[in-house]
């Protein structure tokens, strides 16, 4: 065996941060690297019909397609749960006896379960297992031997999609007459019946795993991603994924992304050039510039480029270089036909997310990550500096208001009483941004936290994120971050683009603001509205019990 089977990244980069350890709350049963080993499903309007306070057996009856659709889940070897909500035990609407008596015929109808877990509380408990709160599914995912982000689940109310996420797990939302039009809004999955959730539950899972294995090994492959840090970071496990399979990788960036490239573990070297089709304030294309770059990456001596982009970006201007540059393999997402550019043109439906998204494209190429690896963000350790001890301990909660984009940005006037409400919670609250953004930092903090405006680069950012309680960000670079050190993030998402795709990846969160705003899939980058809506609504409170549903306690603990 070559030593760096044993460790794929061994030469790249030493270790890597546990995401996935930290988030979650148990050792993985199952080392292959697959997304999923559980599917849990809520009971009542997602199995059976929503039937209130039902405790008689004979009313118990399946939604359509249920039983085959559970059984295509457990030939394809996921474990099944049902998590659900019952709180006509508090109440004593019906008995326990009643209650295993329904489930028996619900096993009866469907098939058996791998676990039943069940809150017997009411809201006013204050419980930590009544969804929206995560506990069925971390209780699940324990159950079934795994953790909760190898977990997703499947309901059809907001509470099943809040628990889901607020795990770290992924929630699909089938909707029934009777979810509300905002919780639909605000799932950044949804699926027509259980049969379809199914169906796209296990073409994602499928999706990237390679069919074929490359016909030829790979020794240099060339990845390409261009755009900015956040970009970069959540194509980070499917450039894993390449280097698990290759000699040697070399990425070519762009000059947003490069503080993110250097962070990312499986890179061997980093080309930086701006790609004027790709950037969002590009400069005249210069045929000089094109001809060099077109003459570096020929001296890369690539036999395989695998280009990433997001779904509005075209990876055919570069796949013409490359081939002018002399490689013979190309692979790329494109709906737009390619000619004779690609080699491998990969197709991906919307709404998944970005990391999963590239991991398929991987896929398509002949790439997986390697068993023991996670699809999860991870950042190279020894890239990352030490966290300022002048900070004090870990457990502060970080608020970075800022963005590149000014439409995903936190209004400052909202980020202000943020601070100040957690502050009042008992919180030690960062604030955090770039040099361009101190007077908002300044601003912000003021209200109670401490202002590290324009002190850190990128890596000291992930420095101070990894030792965070949680991090209160919007759709900007440091959710990502958080995912990547598995700290819990309380993602305040304007939704100019799905958070489905570019919502932060396999991590506990708790998602604010308006996600139904008339900004909403318009890609803006300054809000087209005035006054922000859909941000400019969030309550302050509801950060603060944002962080009580994730755990992160007040006064510096977690
Ligand atoms: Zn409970």
């Amino acid at each position: 065996m070559r030593q760096d089977q044993e460790d794929p990244y061994q030469r790249r980069s030493a270790q890597v941060y546990p995401a996935a350890d930290r988030a979650g709350s148990g050792s993985v049963a199952s080392p292959r690297a697959v997304l999923y080993d559980a599917v849990l499903l809520d009971r009542d309007g997602t199995l059976i019909e929503d039937v209130p306070y039902n405790g008689d057996p004979e009313k118990v009856r399946p939604v359509p397609g249920a039983r085959a659709a559970l059984d295509r889940l457990r030939a394809a070897g996921l474990r099944l749960a049902v998590v659900t909500n019952q709180s006509g035990l508090a109440r004593g609407y019906f008995t326990g006896e009643q209650m295993r008596a329904v489930h028996a015929r619900v096993e009866e109808l469907l098939g058996r379960f791998d676990a039943w877990l069940v809150c017997r509380h009411d809201d006013a408990d204050g419980c930590d297992c009544r969804k929206p709160a995560p506990g069925l599914v971390y209780a699940a995912a324990r159950e079934l031997g795994t953790t909760p982000s190898r977990c997703v689940l499947v309901g059809d109310i907001g509470r099943d999609v809040g628990a889901a996420m607020a795990a770290g797990a992924a929630g699909v939302l089938v909707p029934t007459p009777m979810t509300r039009p905002e919780e639909v809004a605000a799932a950044g999955w949804v699926a027509t019946d259980l049969p379809a959730a199914v169906a796209e539950i296990l073409r994602r899972q499928q999706a990237v795993q390679p069919s074929t294995p490359p016909t030829e090994p790979v020794r240099t492959a060339l990845v390409v991603r261009s755009d900015s840090a956040g970009d970069v970071l959540v194509t980070g496990p499917a450039i894993r994924a390449v280097a698990a399979g290759a000699e040697r990788v070399v990425l070519l960036c762009g000059p947003r992304g490069r503080a993110a490239a250097d962070l990312l573990p499986g890179v061997d070297e980093i080309i930086e050039h701006p790609l004027p089709w790709i950037d969002p304030t590009p400069g005249p294309v210069d045929p000089e510039a094109m001809r060099s770059l077109s003459a570096q990456l020929g001296v890369v001596g690539a036999d395989q480029a695998v280009v990433f982009t997001s779904f509005h970006q075209s990876a055919l201007p570069l796949a013409l270089l490359l081939r002018m540059a002399g490689i013979d393999r190309i692979a790329a997402i494109s709906d737009d036909y390619p000619g004779s550019l690609l080699d491998i043109r990969h197709r991906v439906p919307v709404g998944v997310p970005e990391p999963e998204r590239a991991l398929s494209l991987a896929a398509a190429a002949g790439h997986r990550l390697p068993d023991g690896d996670e699809p999860v963000l991870r950042l190279r350790r020894d890239a990352v500096p030490p966290r300022p001890a002048d900070l004090g301990d870990a457990g502060y909660v970080v608020l970075h208001p800022g963005s590149a984009a000014s439409s995903r940005a936190c209004p400052p006037e909202v980020a202000t009483r943020i601070v100040g409400a957690l502050a009042d919670a008992g919180h030690r609250v960062l604030v955090t941004g770039g040099p361009d953004e101190r007077a908002v930092t300044a601003r912000v903090a003021a209200a109670g936290g401490t202002d590290l405006g324009g002190r850190t680069d990128l890596a000291g950012l992930a420095a101070i994120v990894a030792d965070a309680g949680a991090v209160v960000v919007g759709n900007t670079g440091p959710a990502h971050l958080a995912a990547a050190a598995g700290v819990p993030v309380v993602s305040l998402f304007a939704p100019t683009v799905p958070f489905g795709q570019w919502g932060p990846y396999r991590v506990p969160t708790v998602r604010l603001g308006d996600a139904a705003a008339v900004c909403r899939d318009t890609r803006a980058a300054s809000c087209p509205v005035p006054g922000h809506p859909c941000l400019s609504g969030v309550d302050p409170g509801d950060v603060v019990d944002a962080l009580r549903t994730l755990a992160v306690s007040g006064g510096g603990g977690r």
